[in-house]
């Protein structure tokens, strides 16, 4: 079965390993700090703060904004769990506003709608590696008093108007889960060009204790003080090591997936039944993943028909995402996936194709012929 994603790793990884292995720091040591430069200079970002997941960068960057009960942060449906459960975790209340239906990314006028008195943030996921609509949502945020907090889970090495993901909000939160642009097994990263937030991420990411062991060590004291509820989100320096040695090599993994994208757009045009992903202008997508639209009336049977045949034509399809407001934990909550319309009617068409730097490309060949076959099939 062709997956629909998975992580490529070389020797440079293997060495920068049995580097750290040789190192005398397992974790907190300079492959972390060299870890956070390295990322910090790709996306032009001032400060950049490592955790041990994307999900511990998301809620850290909630806890920093200084997210608690009674506030309110505007995110989409249309995402992993993961990002609205962040909000969740400081006792706020995230308020999903419905996704424009062309990029299926948030949309900017129902994110507008959705702002209150309560709301405190604004939350977009740059959904398959698209940057959302950064500029409107700025201005929103400036005009409203609100953080911009940027899930750019997908999006490490995208632009903006040339200008690169990382640089753009106010946190911008990285994952570096084997499926991600970077894979170091596990581990998250924010950035953000302020002092004062860069300083709240740290000291979260340590039990909320004031200063660090090595500073602590140089300083020849074992005194410290907890001034605030943190947890133990570091990083190890072997995911840092990993990651690092991944990141250098971000630039050609990007080309590559963007030629087989390429190859995808071109192979579908002829095909009625499939909807091919739109990107707007001015934003270079860094291609995290894939996903078609079923077009649902020219094919005799649903999404789960089609989902079947290609898994039996060994194609590994998936689905991003099950909309968050549909999962019992948010209905008990009191949400509605009703609400967002364009989520839920989108979710329905919904089918990733498989998309990673070492596919070759036969195996595009193969994906594009399997999904020829299957609507072909099934048309109508
Ligand atoms: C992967 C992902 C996360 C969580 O990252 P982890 O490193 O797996 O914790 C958050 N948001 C989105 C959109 C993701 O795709």
């Amino acid at each position: 079965m062709l997956p629909y994603a998975t992580q490529t790793v070389d020797e440079r990884d293997e060495r920068a390993l049995l580097d750290v292995l040789a190192s005398g720091w397992l974790t907190t040591g300079p492959a972390v700090r060299r870890f956070e430069e390295a990322v910090a200079t790709r996306v032009g970002a001032r400060h950049a703060v490592a955790f041990s997941s994307g999900t511990a960068a998301l809620h850290a960057a909630a806890a920093a904004a200084g997210l608690g009960e009674g506030d309110e942060v505007v995110t989409t449906p249309l995402s992993f769990v993961a990002t609205a459960n962040s909000v969740l975790y400081q006792g706020a209340r995230p308020v999903f506003a419905d996704v424009e239906r062309e990029t299926l990314l948030l949309d900017v006028e129902r994110t507008a709608a959705a702002v209150t008195s309560a709301t405190r943030a604004l939350l977009p996921v740059d959904f398959t590696g698209q940057p959302c609509d950064i500029r409107a949502l700025r201005e929103l945020a400036t005009s409203h008093g609100l953080l911009l907090i940027e899930d750019a889970a997908h999006s490490l090495g995208a632009t903006f108007d040339g200008r690169p993901v990382g640089s753009l909000a106010d946190m911008t939160c990285f994952s570096f889960h084997p499926v991600k642009h970077v894979a170091a097994g596990e581990g998250g990263m924010v950035t953000t060009d302020d002092e004062q937030l860069a300083a709240r991420l740290v000291r979260f990411r340590n039990h909320g204790i004031s200063a660090s062991f090595r500073e602590r060590a140089s300083r020849g004291t074992w005194e410290y003080d907890v001034e605030a509820v943190g947890f133990n989100y570091r990083l190890s320096d072997l995911h840092s090591a990993l990651g690092a040695s991944q990141l250098a090599r971000l630039d050609a993994s990007i080309e590559r997936r963007r030629a087989i994208v390429a190859r995808y757009q071109e192979g579908f045009a002829s095909l009625d039944a499939v909807e091919r992903p739109t990107t707007r202008p001015g934003r270079e997508s860094s291609w995290h993943l894939y996903t078609i639209r079923l077009r649902l009336d020219r094919l005799g049977v649903g999404r789960q028909q089609v989902f079947d045949a290609l898994r039996a034509e060994n194609i590994g399809v998936n689905v991003h995402y099950i909309p968050i407001p549909r999962h019992s934990l948010y209905r008990q909550l009191g949400y509605r996936p009703e609400a967002c319309p364009v989520a839920e009617a989108e979710y329905e068409r919904l089918v990733t194709l498989p998309l990673f730097p070492a596919m070759t490309d036969d195996d595009v060949d193969d994906v594009l012929e399997a999904v020829r076959k299957v609507v072909t099939a099934y048309g109508v």
